[in-house]
């Protein structure tokens, strides 16, 4: 039996995975070169503590009040689209406090399932990505921002999550170049993390190590259907200048799994699936001696830090709308604003004071900025299963800000309802029929 997936990103990789451990034979077709993309630029976070779909209460009423202040985390850029106006609309909707009461179990479930088997793959000594069992702290400023995240809290421990919350002194203890103006914290003790660079390496490797066929450069065009089946799978091979169009045919099994480019290519077969990319940016710094000890988020400013080793990665922002390159960059001042009023000692750094210097960063320092896109479902739960109305579909996307760490769970998921099996947990919420 043979899979073709279409997308070479944390997802498509994932899946590609576990279903080679099923005993398919495995092709991954993916546009780009294999070495940049969402997948990669991203925090690196595992996170069960976001158990809480994008799609929330309040979060509306705030990003209308974000959209006018140039420096905020989160932006809509207004178009006559008809895909923005109706995934905005089904978003509207899922925004109450029933759908976040009905989604947190499963989404729990995905993403502690997902955690246990990335934590798998370096404790078999498969792969090593710097994967590390430190939890997340979610620190915050002021008292509007302890309330909800106290509420956060609560429901995470209805769900069974292992979270301690913090005193201003405990925090300091963890972390001691805090300043007194942090309130405190809530330390999320199922969290990891992980160097997602390595991981995307290390991933493309084994798959081919154990026969899957990556090919890069590779981007689907076309997709031909007979008799509800996807029968013949186009593509444009781009190779030294020169590109060939190419097919594959009779696939047992598609699955498509192209991240923010999903949407179009479901369209191909009669598919549709709400979605809009929203852009986030990162920023990543050489640090050899890292005064940060925990991978954290600033609650006020929206900004997550994680330090590697040797490293640091700043990201933040969501900027919902049709994609283009342009950097905004007063977001990307904002995020880097937002450091030192938490950590004060950055601003001493050397490293982060040339990336904090806007200007030389606009005028040299643009290539330091990355940025990609995060695939949004309408409600803020991942699709996956299998198609409405194309039999021998797949989908795996839409996983908002939490790719990374729900991919082990969603390939193993694939492999599991493609091989017909038992799925290891429930996979209602996440139809991809659902609209
Ligand atoms: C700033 C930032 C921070 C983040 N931090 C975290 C985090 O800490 N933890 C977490 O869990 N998530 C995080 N995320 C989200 C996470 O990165 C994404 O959810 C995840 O990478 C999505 O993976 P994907 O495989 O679905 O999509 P992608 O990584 O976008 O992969 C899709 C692939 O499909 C390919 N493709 C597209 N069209 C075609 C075509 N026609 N033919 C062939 N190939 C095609 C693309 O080239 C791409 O490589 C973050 C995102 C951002 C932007």
């Amino acid at each position: 039996m043979n899979a073709t997936i279409i997308g070479g990103g944390v997802i498509g990789l994932s899946s590609a995975y576990f279903l080679q451990q099923e005993g398919w034979e495995v092709t991954v077709l993916e546009r780009g070169d294999g070495s940049d993309g969402c997948s990669f630029g991203n925090m690196g976070y595992l996170s069960p503590s976001h158990f809480a779909p994008l799609a929330q209460p309040g979060i509306i009423s705030q990003g209308i009040l974000w959209m006018f202040q140039q420096k905020s985390p989160f932006y809509v850029r207004p178009a006559l689209s008809w895909g923005l106006m109706d995934w905005g609309m089904k978003f509207a909707r899922a925004c109450n406090a029933s759908h976040v009461e009905r989604s947190a179990r499963p989404m729990a479930e995905l993403l502690l399932l997902s955690r246990d088997l990335t934590a798998q793959w370096e404790t078999s000594g498969e792969m090593s990505f710097e994967y590390a069992e430190t939890g997340c702290i979610n620190y915050f400023q002021t008292a509007k921002y302890e309330k909800s995240e106290l509420d956060n809290v609560r429901m995470g421990r209805e769900l069974g999550l292992q979270i301690e919350v913090l005193s201003r002194e405990q925090c300091q203890a963890l972390e001691p170049e805090l300043p007194p103006e942090v309130l405190g914290g809530a330390w999320y003790k199922d969290d990891a993390m992980l160097y997602p660079n390595d991981l995307m390496r290390q991933l493309s490797d084994h798959l081919e190590k154990r026969g899957a066929k990556i090919i890069y450069n590779a981007e689907v065009v076309d997709l031909q259907k007979d008799k509800g089946e996807i029968t013949t799978i186009r593509y444009r091979k781009a190779n030294e200048g020169m590109t060939s169009s190419q097919a594959l045919t009779t696939p047992d099994l598609v699955v498509l799994a192209a991240g923010s480019w999903s949407q179009p290519l479901a369209k191909m077969v009669g598919e549709y699936l709400p979605m809009m990319p929203g852009k986030g940016y990162s920023m990543t710094v050489n640090m050899p001696h890292q005064p940060l000890r925990h991978p954290c988020i600033l609650l006020e400013a929206k900004v997550a830090i994680t330090p590697w080793a040797k490293r640091l990665r700043i990201g933040s922002t969501m900027e919902i709308g049709a994609m283009n390159d342009r950097i905004l960059f007063p977001r990307v001042q904002g995020i880097l604003e937002a450091v030192p009023r938490f950590f004060p000692d950055y601003a001493n750094d050397l490293a982060f004071r040339e990336l904090a210097d806007l200007k030389k960063l606009k005028e040299r320092m643009q290539e330091k900025i990355w940025f990609g896109y995060r695939p949004l479902s309408a409600d803020g739960l991942p699709y996956i299963g299998f198609a409405q109305k194309t039999e021998n579909l797949m989908i795996a996307t839409g996983h908002a800000m939490l790719g990374l760490s729900m991919a082990a769970a969603t390939g193993k998921l694939v492999s599991e309802m493609a091989g017909g099996k038992k799925t290891s947990i429930a996979v209602g919420a996440f139809d991809p029929g659902r609209y």
